[in-house]
C-alpha cells in the first residue's frame, strides 16, 4: 500500500508527528486512516494490495468510496471480490472503488459498476448550474447500491450533481 501516511503508523496503530499533523490539518481524515489501516492489514492475505496507491476514502451514509491510483481498481476488485467483502464486513458499509484522476465517464462507470451506462449528458438548469444525467441499463428496481449515496459521493469527489435514470 502506498499512501500519504507512513507504514509505521499504519502498522503500529500509533501516529508519528508527521502523520498526526496531516490529520490535524485536514489533509487526511480519520476515515482515510481507518481505511488505509484496513488495507494494510489485508496485505498479507492479498499481496496485490502492496502495489495499490491509496488516495482517499469518502463516505456517504451507508457507502464508502475508496479512491486509488490509475490502474489499481482491478487490484482491489480482483480475488473474486474478497477484498471488497472483507472491507465491507469490517466497516459495515457498501464499498465502491474509484480511480483517482480518471475522466468523467470512467469515474461514473466505476461508480455505478456493475451496471452499464447507456448515456451521459449535461443538463443546463435555468439558474445556470448543470446536472449530469446518467442513464443506466436496467429497470432500476434493485440496484446493487444506494443511488442517493452514490450521488452524494459524486458530489463530494467531483462536485457533480447527478440525475440518475434507468432504461432498458
Ligand atoms: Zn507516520
Amino acid at each position: 500500500m502506498k499512501t500519504a501516511l507512513c507504514n509505521f503508523c499504519l502498522k503500529s496503530g500509533i501516529l508519528c508527528q508527521k502523520c498526526s499533523e496531516k490529520i490535524k490539518s485536514g489533509e487526511l481524515t480519520q476515515l482515510d486512516l481507518e481505511i488505509a489501516r484496513l488495507l494494510v492489514s489485508l496485505e498479507n492475505t492479498y499481496p496485490s494490495l502492496q502495489n495499490v496507491h491509496f488516495h482517499k476514502a469518502v463516505e456517504a451514509r451507508d457507502t464508502i468510496a475508496i479512491i486509488v491510483g490509475r490502474g489499481d481498481v482491478p487490484r482491489l476488485l480482483g480475488h473474486g471480490g474478497k477484498i471488497i467483502k472483507a472491507l465491507g464486513k469490517k466497516t459495515g458499509k457498501v464499498i465502491r472503488v474509484l480511480e483517482h484522476g480518471s475522466d468523467e465517464r470512467k469515474f461514473l462507470e466505476d461508480l455505478f459498476a456493475p451496471l452499464s451506462i447507456i448515456t451521459i449528458n449535461t443538463i443546463w438548469l435555468p439558474d445556470g448550474t448543470t446536472e449530469t444525467r446518467v442513464i443506466l441499463k436496467g429497470r432500476g428496481d434493485k440496484p446493487p447500491f444506494n443511488i442517493e449515496d452514490l450521488k452524494e459521493i459524486a458530489h463530494k469527489v467531483r462536485n457533480l450533481t447527478l440525475r440518475v435514470e434507468f432504461a432498458r
